[in-house]
């Protein structure tokens, strides 16, 4: 109906097959979500929550809403769920909408140190409507500085710290989160959408049983749809309901609520358990190539799913690496680096991460020969280097094929 837009459509599909896909934060849904997202529940208006309804006739995505809702409860162990977030960023806001008021002081971990827009970065809504004070990564280890983060509510005495982040490669420490918290009567919010796959597997240790909320996207470790999810202790229930909807939501996106359903049913299989270690395993493998091969990592490694390679040691900047790499079809992304000279759209870092490859079925031993891609392609510059890794591109996406059993041309 459509030859245009079906091009485009399908020219992705393609990129997606035939490239490797190393950005932390996406992954690839199985067939059974895209097709829950592309459904019937798209034309539904459901304004409120289950059984209290703005709109006639949702009996069925009221069913569709609930199980979703149990199934999280399920996964994480929470006793508050709401599934209705657009995004990441619209969870983070309700919370802050439903817990703070304007002005209101915040401590959150630093953009530039690994946290995320939303966690008080001036460019963001977070950061102008409340008083973020941020903390960061030591500068030789680049772990998180918990003393400074206990230094920092003590003289601030914040209404909320947060925790979490975009580009940490390292297990966060949620008892001792709390323990700080509770030194000065701060809330505790734990962004957790990294490493809620991770969590869910019990592979990462949980942040539900010490956060007051936990907030999440379900596109990344967890492999749903686009989305956002809210976890809480019962007694904020109605404050984040209300915050939500009305508060910075209209209709919610049911045919992505259905998608979440299919996705956290996935993730209580012991697949999806077994996936989710495959992914840290991977990462350990691919941390552990590169750095044979002269790679330096930010903080030495990783304990989760995600790597930041500082590329000053191969005397490139991330852009540059990010660009050298896409030419040659692994997909990644220039990250800032803890104390990073470069501006943030340059920087000195690429951060990459395993759950997309882990999905298409790669182990330890595919991740040598991506480590020896990013060798051919970052530590030699010249034509027969790239064709060697292009090839190597090649084999690698034959050999874990992925989304080639459909085509959204006629
Ligand atoms: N929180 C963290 C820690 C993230 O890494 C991200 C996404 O990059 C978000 C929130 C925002 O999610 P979204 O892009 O769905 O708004």
């Amino acid at each position: 109906m459509d030859p245009e837009i079906a091009k485009a459509y399908e020219a992705e599909r393609i990129r997606q097959n035939s490239k490797i896909e190393l950005i932390a934060s996406e992954n690839f849904v199985s067939k059974a979500v895209m097709d829950a997202a592309g459904s019937v529940l798209t034309n539904k208006y459901a304004e409120g929550y289950p059984g209290r309804r703005y709109y006639g006739g949702c009996e069925h995505v009221d069913t569709v809403e609930l199980i979703a809702i149990e199934r999280a409860k399920q996964l994480f162990g929470a006793e508050y769920v709401n599934v209705q977030p657009h995004s990441g960023a619209q969870a983070n806001m309700a919370v802050y909408q439903a817990l703070l008021k304007p002005g209101d002081k915040v401590i959150g971990m630093n953009l530039a140190h690994g946290g995320h827009l939303t966690h008080g970065s001036p460019v963001n809504f977070s950061g102008q409507l409340y008083h973020f004070i941020p903390y960061g990564v030591d500068e030789v280890t680049h772990r998180i500085k918990y003393d400074e983060i206990a230094a920092l509510a003590e003289e601030h005495r914040p209404k909320m710290i947060v925790a979490g982040a975009s580009a940490y490669p390292r297990v966060i420490d949620f008892p001792r989160l709390r323990e700080i918290a509770d030194s000065v009567g701060a809330l505790l919010m734990v962004d957790m959408a990294h490493i809620a796959g991770l969590v869910a597997s019990g592979v990462h240790p949980s942040p539900v049983p010490y956060a007051d909320v936990v907030t999440t996207t379900t596109h990344k470790t967890l492999r749903g749809p686009r989305g956002g999810l809210i976890l809480a202790r019962e007694a904020y229930a109605k404050a984040l309901d209300k915050a939500l909807f009305p508060g910075i939501q209209g209709g919610p996106l049911m045919h992505i609520i259905g998608a979440k359903a299919v996705a956290f049913g996935e993730a209580l299989r012991p697949e999806f358990h077994a996936y989710s270690k495959q992914i840290v395993k991977n990462a350990t493998a691919l941390a552990q190539a590169l750095t044979t091969r002269g790679f330096n990592l930010v903080s030495g490694g990783t304990d989760n799913h995600l790597l930041l390679i500082d590329v000053r040691s191969v005397n490139l900047t991330g852009k540059e690496a990010e660009h050298r790499l896409d030419e040659i079809g692994v997909t990644t992304n220039k990250n800032a680096i803890p104390f990073d000279p470069q501006k943030p759209g340059i920087t000195s870092g690429v951060r990459i991460g395993t759950p997309a490859v882990t999905t298409r079925g790669m182990d330890e031993k595919a991740m040598e020969e991506i480590a020896e891609i990013f060798s051919l392609t970052l530590q030699q510059d010249d034509q027969t280097a790239r064709n060697q890794a292009m090839q190597k591109v090649r084999e690698l996406t034959k050999r874990f094929p992925l989304y080639d059993t459909f085509t959204y041309l006629a």
